[in-house]
């Protein structure tokens, strides 16, 4: 079939047409957090032909994510998510560029990361970071489609200052850290986070088209089953989308970030500007432990404890029980 013909089933579409297309071709979407819902949209744009993907996220592949992240498969267990996303979309549409950036993002990541975005598409599992984007978002005036799953449910909602209320104005305020149920301790349906990724990438499709967003909050029930849409209002007093302020994004530097990625997984991120020589780690902790590299990243085991650790400097540390110990066996075996 010739190449020109691998849209024909969209383009026969009157919402999309071959003019539509043609906007779709020319199009950088950036997907951060290729878990179950970046997996279900970045799969659905890239075989959609938006032009240019990037692919953002921090992890590995881990068997728990087999259940319901959908670009996986029991050989990539321990690679960096965004570097199998990626080999497995090129298979997918050779067509198009797609970028692997494993790498956390963070006020000092969120530049170079976001950078020429046309949308950004949140599959992140964190109200920090959608705060951060949603500054991003404002600040590049562009499109930002939300999304969350947990247990049975989950929402979309597809963001476009000054036209729609913003992630703020949704969630005003976060709420303490441990009140929110996680994947974690409620679970989660893989039905329910496929079907919110692939309404956002639906939204995404139509924000680049220049459809008018609905400014609803779609709330998906995937058991019962049931779509409701929520009209959200835009806040008069929005610190975000009103009155300008970039908290998130103008976050200072701190020496080391640490998150726990839930289970006895911790992300530390010395926060370092440019590469480390991941061969010259290598071999110093060859000393203390067992070493290999794996493509970009190097794996050590050492003492109980796994580090992953990727080329700028972040690892990802399995075996500790709280972050205080994540810090010191980074300081330990990485150094900061
Ligand atoms: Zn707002």
């Amino acid at each position: 079939m010739a190449r020109a013909d691998r849209y024909r089933r969209q383009t026969v579409l009157p919402e999309i047409g071959r003019d539509g297309q043609k906007v779709l071709s020319g199009s950088t979407a950036v997907i951060v957090g290729l878990g179950a819902l970046g997996c279900v949209s970045a799969d659905l744009l890239a075989r959609a032909g938006i032009g240019r993907l990037r692919l953002v996220d921090r992890d590995v592949v881990e068997l728990v994510n087999l259940q319901r992240q959908t670009l996986y498969t029991e050989a990539d267990l321990d690679r960096p998510k965004a570097d199998v996303a990626a080999e497995r979309l090129w298979l997918v549409n050779s067509g198009i560029d797609i970028e692997a950036v494993p790498r956390d993002l963070h006020a000092g990541t969120a530049e170079a990361v976001l950078r020429s975005a046309d949308v950004i598409v949140d599959g992140t599992d964190n109200l920090e970071t959608r705060y951060l984007l949603n500054e991003a978002a404002l600040d590049a005036r562009i499109p930002f489609v939300y999304g969350g799953a947990i247990a049975t449910y989950g929402m979309v909602f597809g963001i476009r200052s000054p036209d729609t209320a913003c992630f703020r104005c949704l969630t005003p305020k976060p709420p303490p850290p441990g009140a929110l149920p996680t994947c974690d301790t409620a679970g989660i349906l893989n039905a329910a986070s496929a079907q919110v990724g692939a309404l956002q990438a639906g939204e995404v499709l139509r924000m680049l088209l220049g459809v008018p967003p609905s400014g609803d909050l779609l709330v998906v029930d995937a058991w019962r089953p049931e779509i409701q849409r929520i009209r959200v209002a835009r806040r008069s007093d929005c610190p975000a989308c009103v009155a300008g302020e970039r908290t998130s994004l103008g976050a200072k530097k701190s020496q080391v970030l640490v998150s726990l990625c839930g289970g006895e997984t911790v992300s530390v991120d010395p926060r370092h500007d440019g590469d480390v020589d991941l061969d010259a780690l290598g071999r110093r902790l060859a000393k203390v432990g067992r070493v290999r590299r794996a493509g970009s990243i190097l794996i050590v085991d050492a003492d109980g404890r796994h580090l992953t650790v990727f080329p700028d400097g972040r690892a990802l540390i399995r075996g500790v029980k709280d972050e205080a110990q994540a810090r010191s066996v980074y300081a330990k075996y990485v150094g900061v």
